[in-house]
C-alpha cells in the first residue's frame, strides 16, 4: 500500500486542463530531500546550501561538498536538484567569512557578492556542484543578483571549471529573482539565463522597504501586497519574452491563497516546503489556466495586500 501511495503522490502535477506545472520541494538538508521525495516533490527548485557552511570553523572542502550535493542528488534519483550558491551576509554569518559591521546588512555584502568578495570559495562551490553525477541534474542558481553583469561573471567561472573538468554536457544556469532591479529588467537576464526563479521573500522586502528580520514591520510584510505581484508579473513577462520559464521558491510558493495568482501570472514551476507538496500538487490539479488568469489580473487590480487576500480567499472558497 505505501509503494501505491509513493507512485501516485509521484505523478507529475497537471491543471486540471492538462497544463504542466511542476512542484518542488526546497531543501535545507539530506532529511528533507527524503520527507520531498515521500511527499511527491518532482525535484528540488531550491538546495540552501548555507546548511553546510554555518556553524562550523572553516569552508567545507571541495570533497565535502561534492558528497553531500551527491547523496541528495541520488536521494532525488534522477529528478532535478536546484541548488542555490552560497547565500551568506547580513542574516546569515560565517565566521570564517568576515562580513565588516554594516549599518544597512541587508543592503551590503551578501549572496553572491559575498562570492564575489572571496572567489575562490566560489570556484570551489562550482567546481563541487559540476562533480555531481549525473552532469546536468544539478543546475546551478545565483542568490542575490542586481544586474546582467553578475550573472556574466559567474558564468565566466562556471565556463572555466567546466572546460578544465572536461564537461561538455550543458549544465543550466538560472538566476534568483530578489530584487526589484532583477525583477523589472527580467528580459535582459532571461537573455543569458537558462531560467529565473523568484525568490518573495527577499523581493518583498526590497519592495516594500520592510527589514524581514525586523518583528516592527513584521506583521505588515507580505508577498501579496499588489507591488510584489506587479514585479512576479514583469518577471514572468520578461522570462516569456525570452523563452525561458519562471519559478517560485519563495514562501508565497507555499500559500495556497497565492498558487493560483502565481500560476495565473505564469509561473509554471512552484518550489514549495516539503511538507506543503502534497497540498500544493492537489490544489495545483484543481485549477484551469483560464480561471487563475482572469484571477491574477483580479489581484494586480487591487489595491491592498488585504484586498487580494480577500479576492484569493473568495477564489479558493
Ligand atoms: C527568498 O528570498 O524568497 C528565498 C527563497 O531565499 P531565502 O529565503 O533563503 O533568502
Ligand atoms: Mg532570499
Amino acid at each position: 500500500r505505501r509503494a501505491a501511495a509513493l507512485a501516485a503522490a509521484a505523478r507529475p502535477c497537471h491543471m486540471a486542463d492538462g497544463t504542466r506545472i511542476e512542484v518542488f520541494a526546497n531543501l535545507g538538508s539530506q532529511a528533507d530531500a527524503e520527507l520531498a521525495i515521500t511527499n511527491g516533490a518532482e525535484g528540488s527548485g531550491l538546495l540552501r546550501t548555507e546548511f553546510l557552511f554555518l556553524d562550523r570553523g572553516s569552508a567545507p572542502s571541495v570533497d565535502e561538498q561534492a558528497a553531500d550535493y551527491q547523496a541528495i542528488a541520488d536521494t532525488l534519483a534522477g529528478r532535478p536538484l536546484i541548488v542555490r550558491l552560497l547565500d551568506v551576509g547580513g542574516d546569515k554569518p560565517a565566521p570564517y567569512l568576515p562580513i565588516p559591521a554594516e549599518e544597512n546588512p541587508a543592503l551590503g555584502l551578501r549572496g553572491i557578492r559575498v562570492g564575489f568578495a572571496h572567489p575562490q570559495l566560489l570556484e570551489d562551490q562550482i567546481r563541487a556542484i559540476l562533480r555531481v553525477q549525473p552532469i546536468g541534474q544539478c543546475r546551478i542558481m545565483i542568490p542575490m543578483i542586481a544586474g546582467v553583469d553578475e550573472l556574466r561573471r559567474v558564468r565566466e567561472v562556471l565556463d572555466r571549471v567546466r572546460a578544465e573538468l572536461g564537461i561538455t554536457e550543458k549544465v543550466e544556469l538560472g538566476v534568483m529573482v530578489e530584487t526589484p532591479a532583477a525583477a523589472v529588467t527580467a528580459d535582459l537576464l532571461a537573455a543569458e539565463a537558462d531560467f529565473l526563479s523568484v525568490g518573495t521573500n527577499d523581493l518583498t522586502q526590497y519592495a516594500l522597504a520592510m527589514d524581514r528580520g525586523n518583528a516592527s514591520v513584521a506583521s505588515a510584510i507580505d508577498g501579496l501586497h499588489p507591488a510584489v505581484l506587479r514585479l512576479i508579473a514583469d518577471t514572468c513577462r520578461g522570462a516569456a519574452s525570452k523563452g525561458r520559464w519562471t519559478g517560485v521558491c519563495g514562501g508565497l510558493a507555499s500559500d495556497p491563497l497565492a498558487v493560483p495568482i502565481l500560476i495565473g501570472l505564469g509561473v509554471t514551476e512552484l518550489s514549495s516546503t516539503a511538507a506543503m507538496v502534497p497540498e500544493i500538487k492537489a490544489l495545483v490539479s484543481g485549477l484551469t489556466l483560464d480561471a487563475v488568469r482572469a484571477h491574477a489580473q483580479a489581484a494586480l487590480a487591487c489595491a491592498t495586500a488585504a484586498d487580494v487576500r480577500a479576492l484569493a480567499r473568495e477564489f479558493t472558497a
